[in-house]
């Protein structure tokens, strides 16, 4: 997933919405960003975010360790 900068409006509602798993969004500087590495495509953010400015990622590739899915089913 990746977020639009100039869409985003700062609201961390993604950031608090990202499983702690996870912890793939991060407030850098004045912006909002995803880790590619750290995200596991869940989708939990897009869901979270008011404005729908959380799109999918081109050159994102889904996390290959399965145990992480039983984490987050968990959670
Ligand atoms: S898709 Fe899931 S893991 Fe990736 S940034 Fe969004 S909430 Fe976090
Ligand atoms: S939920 Fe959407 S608007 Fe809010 S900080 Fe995240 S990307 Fe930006």
């Amino acid at each position: 997933m990746k977020i639009a900068a100039n869409e985003c409006i700062h609201c961390n509602s993604c950031v608090r919405a990202c499983p702690s798993v996870f912890d793939a969004i991060v407030n850098v500087s004045h912006d909002v960003i995803i880790v590619p590495e750290l995200c596991s495509g869940c989708p939990k953010c897009v869901a979270a975010c008011p404005v729908d400015c959380i799109y999918p990622d081109p050159d994102w590739e889904p996390t290959t360790d399965v145990s992480i899915w039983d984490e987050v089913r968990r959670g």
